[in-house]
């Protein structure tokens, strides 16, 4: 689906404003794209965001964990306030989509369309300011380094909601393979936890052809990995989703040695709490217990990363009606699916209500590949979307 092509209906005003402003949007987008930056060093990218929105009449606070910005906006009398956040940071990848606005800046890469998510929140910031169709609060939040997960974390910590108090939050992402400018909702988990683990079994070294005087790691290895598969198939309960991976293994150098030591590194995810808990007691207790079986012992460093992401239901629910009010049925997704894949949004649904939403990229390279690229043909819907949502939330 093209949307760009699809005449306008003349009697939408946020539709017409959008619009009329599109071409900057894209070509800021694309400016984004050109010079992307890595989490916490967003310095440029946060400078160009402050200046436009300073120019239109917003209160810019910055530096708020380090790149990070909130812009704040007033209208009418309404005592509402609302919080959208776009996240603004790029990714450790060589670009090789051979646009003429790539990287240029070397092994940086906007892969994950955050360059999209922020030219959207300003189109729909400029429209806000300058329509004043809203009696309330606004706060955007352009949020640094969702990448590496600290970002939301850091802001929240440095006093993002005391400061600029909000009743609900929102944000939204792009996802490839679902049709350009169709949105997705999901109530309850939408995106799983994250958490990793770093085990080390560690036996007695020897000669591969002596191995009644060493303690082999390698075999104790081998049974943990096999005894791993038993926590989600035979622990977790069949109808909750759990994943442990692991995705790296490393021991020894030698065909006729017997090493020292393994080291296994592990990715776990779900999408609620106890089972995140589950298989954060779970996995070392097994891995001590399938090391000590052989005489040898393990040395487990498990850490938590982001939780599930749940969204609110009121808020869904107010999300969702605001897609079908502005676009009708036939643009929002029926039961769209929670995705495995993690969001550090999820920290601010802990400290707010609010909902994490899903606008389709269209048949575009997955997140994450060196051969992504935003759909531009998303800028005007989603920005509409948000100005929409406001609009509706303050009034
Ligand atoms: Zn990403
Ligand atoms: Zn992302």
């Amino acid at each position: 689906m093209n949307i760009i092509a699809q005449t306008p209906r003349l009697n939408d005003p946020v539709e017409q404003g959008i619009a009329a402003t599109l071409d900057d949007f894209v070509a800021l987008r694309h400016d984004l794209h050109r010079y992307p930056e890595l989490a916490f060093q967003e310095r440029r990218t946060s400078k160009i965001i402050a200046s436009h929105l300073t120019s239109w009449g917003y209160d810019v606070a910055a530096g708020i964990a380090g790149t990070g910005l909130v812009a704040t906006l007033k209208g009418g009398t309404g005592d509402r306030r609302i919080g959208i956040r776009a996240d603004i940071d790029a990714l450790p990848i060589e670009e090789a989509t051979g646009l003429a606005y790539a990287s240029s800046n070397p092994g940086v890469m906007h892969a994950c369309g955050h360059d999209g998510h922020t030219s959207i929140l300003l189109a729909a910031a400029r429209y806000l300011a300058e329509s004043g169709t809203f009696s309330g609060t606004l706060h955007l939040i352009f949020q640094p380094a969702e990448e590496i997960g600290a970002g939301a974390r850091k802001m929240i910590s440095e006093g993002l909601f005391e400061r600029f108090p909000v009743d609900a939050v929102f944000g939204l992402h792009n996802w490839p393979a679902v049709p350009a400018g169709q949105f997705g909702f999901v109530t309850g988990p939408a995106m799983a936890s994250v958490d990793q683990a770093k085990i080390r079994i560690v036996g007695k070294g020897g000669h591969g052809a002596e191995p009644h005087r060493a303690v082999d790691p390698v075999l104790a290895s081998a049974s943990f990995i096999t005894a791993l598969q038993s926590v989600v198939s035979r622990n977790v309960d069949p109808q909750d989703m759990a994943v442990a991976t692991v995705g790296s293994i490393h021991a020894g150098s030698a065909s006729n040695v017997i090493p020292e030591s393994v080291e296994l590194k592990l990715t776990m995810r779900a999408f609620t709490e106890s089972v995140r808990q589950q298989l954060q007691q779970r996995i070392p207790a097994l891995a001590r217990a399938q090391a000590e079986s052989f005489g040898a012992f393990a040395d487990v460093d498990y850490r938590l990363g982001f939780p599930a992401l749940i969204n609110h239901r009121d808020e869904t629910e107010f999300a969702r009606k605001v897609a079908l009010d502005t676009f009708g049925p036939a643009r929002v997704e029926e039961g769209f699916k929670p995705r495995t894949a993690s969001e550090d949004f999820a920290f601010m649904l802990q400290a707010k209500p609010g909902s994490y939403l899903f606008v389709g990229n269209g048949e575009t390279a997955p997140l994450h590949s060196a051969h992504y690229d935003f759909n531009d043909a998303i800028i005007a819907p989603a920005a509409r979307y948000w100005v929409r949502l406001v609009e509706a939330f303050l009034n």
